[in-house]
């Protein structure tokens, strides 16, 4: 995480001015991190991005967007054998071997939360509130609905953008307090310094991302991002 730098006389400056970044070339083949190449992603992103795009729309997108991920994010998960009969003959199916979790980081994560219960209706989903210092950018829990018996096979912390990987890292180490086989991380948009960051501090999670940007800015947002996830998607600017 970024140490919030100072100007002179000791006021606190803006937190990643003159924090060393990785170029995006140096994070693209990170083991683990799986970054849509989906054309249809791609389009989708673009609309995201613009910033004629209105909550409403952005929103709708955010849903879009997070179904793809979903999807992505779920390709290897285990099942099992199960006996059905269909109206013609008996068979053994195969269904989704035990339970699976979502953590949204709240506000911003609510739209990708949606996402995953359309595509996988009973998913259990957690709610986590970390809210994160503009000044020093460390995160801050506030919200924990997370239960102490678990019983999943996959648990997804998501959040649509990873700048600074602060939240991200902080969310993980809540969810391996949990005793669940496997975490993964989602996001729409990530930065190199995040990225690079969430991988290198938890390199046993996989890691799921739309779109991987070129840098943060000094106060910490993503460029060229799509400017604050959860302004856009609640209307609050
Ligand atoms: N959070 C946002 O919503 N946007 C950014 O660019 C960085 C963090």
């Amino acid at each position: 995480m970024a140490e919030a730098s100072t100007q002179s006389g000791g006021r606190p400056g803006l937190p990643m001015q003159g924090v060393p970044q990785p170029a995006r070339e140096e994070v693209l083949n990170l083991p683990r991190v799986h970054i849509s190449s989906h054309p249809v992603m791609a389009h989708k992103m673009t609309a995201l991005r613009d910033k004629n795009t209105a909550p409403p729309e952005f929103y709708r997108l955010v849903k879009e967007i997070g179904a793809l991920l979903a999807y992505e994010a779920t390709a290897n998960l285990a099942l099992e054998a199960h006996s059905i009969e269909t109206p013609m003959a008996p068979m053994v199916g195969r269904r989704l071997a035990g339970g699976i979790g979502v953590t949204p980081i709240l506000r911003a994560g609510l739209g990708l939360a949606e996402a995953f219960r359309e595509v996988i209706p009973d998913i259990q989903v957690w709610h986590l509130g970390l809210r994160r210092d503009e000044d020093t950018l460390q995160a801050m829990e506030y919200y924990n609905q997370l239960p102490y018996k678990v019983d999943l096979q996959v648990a997804y912390a998501i959040d649509p953008m990873l700048a600074t990987g602060g939240s991200a890292i902080d969310a993980i180490n809540i969810l391996k307090r949990r005793a669940i086989p496997r975490i993964s991380y989602v996001c729409i948009i990530a930065a190199p310094y995040g990225l690079l960051k969430l991988s290198q501090t938890h390199p046993d999670i996989d890691i799921y991302v739309a779109a991987l940007d070129e840098s943060l800015n000094d106060k910490g947002y993503i460029l060229p991002g799509l400017g604050d996830a959860g302004d856009r998607q609640f209307g609050t600017f």
